[in-house]
């Protein structure tokens, strides 16, 4: 179980009886009783040198009688010496020897375990030197740091190979969840490539990962030689099977085996790559022919191993460096962005850089006043809008993330595929107001890069599985989860909220300064107006008498020398008097209009019905001249308001409503509306008149503004519309109107607004 073969092919698929992944688990895989043949192991009291425990092939014709026995008896006083010698300071760590026993060259491994001394020796397979500092040196050449970490893995997979000599090197790498992916490779020719391919957790059982941290090599030279069993079975102090997990040759599960088979392979081996105490992969090699890798070239790949494992530390927190140097300029010109901007959020999704920009991740959304836009891949906009909804009412926290959304809130599944990863900050929780980023479901990401019509394979009577199912099953496990986000993302996402808090709190500031500057300018205008009004009521009043004086005295000259007149003179001194009197007029409308301005209202208690009656009363000729008829539907209501001022407003809506009528009967209706919510009810005055263009819906109120000519529909100054909008404002209400040229219009009306 210990290497990347054993992923490969599943026991459970293989022989679902006998053999499943949680006995996998179970099983004791450093505690097996047995080696592999091409070594031996003799086990020693560390004083005394005498010999506790033997493989059995440590002597061809009777092992047994070896027990107990002094270890020279064994392997002579020549390497006793040496090997007392090596010790001399302690066997905490494990030793390397050579030695020489009946000719035969053997390279030597010792350790401590339970107590006793392990010995172990295999013979060096001929011809065999161990690496020379040359060869291993011109191959950490090749681990450059120029290209990524996938570059970096390959290159380290092919200097493996020549190393070693496998047929095939991986580096497999391990996800935070422990599930799998070969990120580097190299082979021989004519075998397919596993590069790419993903593997679940559940396919390294949690003792092997253990035992990879403790072991770093692991070798099986040939998965068809049997063991060697261990005699006696039981450690003699311990009385249980002795633990090997630092045992260099130690056998290997039979399960194991059989996958390593299954697959055709015949020597495997895998070499840790741990970083900082943990286990960030493998290099598994895999080999079509049995394969004694020797001690020293082992040792030598565990080397290559670390410093790789060390290159690979160093590229990693370069890019982590850069990533977030770049984090943090792309920050502060998005901070510089938003400052220029008046309206700030704009700047995630419209400025350079975004926030796709910011983070590592394919999309972002940004929910700000009610507003969503969205960036790269994302869910879309209905689920973004339940997102809200749902950290609104679920999570309290500023920053918020997971890898795993849908396991938090099952209900989102709709953002599973793209948004199985969230990182939300709340910019305000209660408005909504929320900065997104998206991380898709991880599975998704990675395609399958086998060939699919070989998911199984039958070979001589079993299933043999192709990578595809270990797919299948990663895929499985990983499913609703993306890739994680790392601590310095949450951390500096959580520094660009405060930021960006700060400036949404600066510009509500800047908001209210703006305020206070409107309100200022509202007083000021206020005053300006008031300024006007007494202006116009100077003007006017003043205007007023020396023009009612010359229109007089036209008059008189009229009248009192009209015989001396000639035609043309007697026409001038008509339209003199005419001019004077519309003058007159125009300056009584400005008077009017600056009164209400000018005058306090007085405001009481008032029965509108009455208003309406003085009203209809006052304006009686006119409507009968007309044959116009006023109609009620219901009674008015009380308001609070000026009478004399509501009067003005609704005599000139109704007498408006009977002139600018082409109807043989005129028809006005006066009324009210009741609005949810408010206690000041809508006002109506509706006629079946000629109606208003749209165009002129605003123009009417303006001052002196007529749509027609002046004589057309016997109308006034045009300031009669002006006047009442003024009062209607002044009693803190507004007016607008509804029209429908041809068929009538209908003026509304509320005061206290
Ligand atoms: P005036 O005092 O000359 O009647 P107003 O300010 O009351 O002026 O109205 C401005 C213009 O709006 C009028 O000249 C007329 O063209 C138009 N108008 C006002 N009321 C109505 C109405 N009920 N139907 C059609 N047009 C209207």
């Amino acid at each position: 179980m210990s290497d990347l073969a054993k992923e490969l092919i599943r026991p459970a698929d293989v022989d679902a009886e006998a053999v499943t992944l949680v006995n996998c688990d179970d099983e004791p895989i450093h505690r097996l009783g047995a080696i592999q043949p091409f070594g031996r192991l003799v086990l020693c009291h560390p004083e005394t040198l005498r010999i506790e425990q033997v493989s059995m092939n440590v002597d061809a014709t009777h092992p047994q009688g070896r027990l107990g026995q002094p270890l020279e008896a064994l392997i002579g006083e020549a390497n006793v010496a040496r090997v007392r010698e090596a010790t001399a300071d302690g066997f905490d760590n494990p030793i390397l020897l050579t030695m020489e026993l009946d000719g035969t060259p053997y390279e030597v491994f010792i350790y401590e375990t339970e107590g006793s001394l392990a010995i172990e020796y295999e013979p060096t397979p001929q011809g065999h030197r161990p690496p020379d500092f040359f060869k291993i040196n011109g191959l950490l050449q090749q681990l450059k740091l120029d290209g990524d970490v996938a570059t970096l893995c390959r290159r380290a997979a092919t200097s493996m190979r020549r190393l070693v000599g496998f047929d095939r090197v991986m580096v497999y790498r391990f996800a935070p969840e422990l599930h799998g992916e070969v990120i580097g490779e190299d082979h021989r020719d004519g075998l397919e490539s596993y590069l790419g391919l993903h593997y679940p957790a559940t396919d390294i059982p949690a003792q092997a990962r253990a035992l990879y941290l403790q072991n770093h090599c692991r070798l099986i030279a040939d998965v068809n030689a049997p063991p060697v069993r261990l005699i006696p079975a039981l450690h003699p102090h311990t009385k249980r099977v002795t633990d090997l997990s630092s045992s260099s040759i130690r056998s290997v599960s039979p399960i194991h085996i059989e996958y390593l088979q299954n697959m055709g392979l015949r020597a495997s081996m895998s070499i840790s790559i741990v970083q900082d105490g943990h286990l960030w992969g493998l290099f598994a090699c895999h080999h079509y022919a049995p394969f004694h890798a020797p001690l020293s070239l082992r040792q030598t790949a565990e080397f290559f191993s670390n410093v790789f494992a060390a290159r690979l530390a160093e590229k990693e927190a370069t890019l982590e460096r850069s990533y977030q140097a770049s984090f943090r300029r792309r920050q502060a010109q998005m901070l510089e962005e938003m400052s220029n901007r008046t309206d700030f959020a704009t700047a995630f999704y419209e400025g350079s850089p975004t926030l796709l920009d910011l983070i590592d991740a394919p999309g972002a959304a940004v929910c700000f006043d009610g507003q969503l836009h969205t960036l790269g891949e994302t869910p879309d906009a209905d689920a973004i809008r339940q997102l809200v909804g749902w950290l609104q009412r679920h999570d309290e926290r500023e920053v918020f993330h997971t890898d795993a959304l849908t396991e938090l809130w099952p209900e989102g599944e709709a953002l599973r595929e793209r948004a199985s990863g969230v990182l939300a900050l709340a910019i305000s929780q209660v408005q909504g107001d929320y900065l997104f980023w998206f991380r898709p479901e991880a599975s998704r990401m990675v395609q399958w890069a086998g060939n699919p019509t070989k998911a199984l394979v039958n070979e001589a009577g079993k299933l043999r599985l192709s990578p595809r199912k270990s797919f299948a099953a990663w895929r499985e496990e990983v499913g609703g989860r993306s890739r994680p986000w790392t601590d310095y993302e949450v951390e500096a996402a959580t520094g660009f909220r405060t930021v960006v808090i700060g400036l949404v709190l600066k510009t509500a500031g800047e908001l209210k300064l703006r305020a206070d500057v409107l309100a200022r300018l509202n007083d000021e205008l206020t005053r300006s107006n008031d300024d006007l009004d007494s202006f116009a009521y100077i003007a006017s009043h003043d205007l007023k008498e020396p023009l009612r004086g010359i229109r007089n005295y036209a008059q008189f000259l009229l009248e009192d020398y009209e015989d001396q007149l000639d035609k043309e003179g007697r026409q001038k001194l008509e339209t003199l008097v005419r001019l004077g009197r519309r003058m007159e007029e125009l300056i009584s409308s400005l008077l009017e209009f600056s009164r209400v301005g000018r005058l306090d209202l007085a405001v009481k208690r008032c029965d509108t019905n009455e208003i309406v009656a003085d009203v209809l009363e006052m304006l009686a000729p006119r409507l009968e001249e007309r044959r116009a008829v006023v109609h009620l539907p219901r009674p008015l209501p009380t308001v609070e308001c000026d009478e004399v001022r509501i009067t003005e407003v609704f005599a000139n809506l109704i007498s408006n409503g009977v002139k600018y009528n082409d109807q043989p009967q005129p028809r006005v209706e006066v009324g009210y509306t009741e609005v949810e919510g408010s206690d000041n009810p809508v006002f109506f005055v509706r006629d079946n008149g000629i109606g208003i263009e749209r165009e002129y819906h605003e123009n009417v109120f303006h001052i002196f503004r007529r749509l027609h000519a002046r004589d057309a529909y016997d109308g006034g100054t045009g300031a009669g519309l002006t006047i009442v909008r003024k009062i209607v404002e002044r009693h803190g209400g507004r007016i607008w109107l509804e029209s429908q040229p041809g068929r009538g219009t209908t003026f509304y009306f509320v005061l206290n607004a």
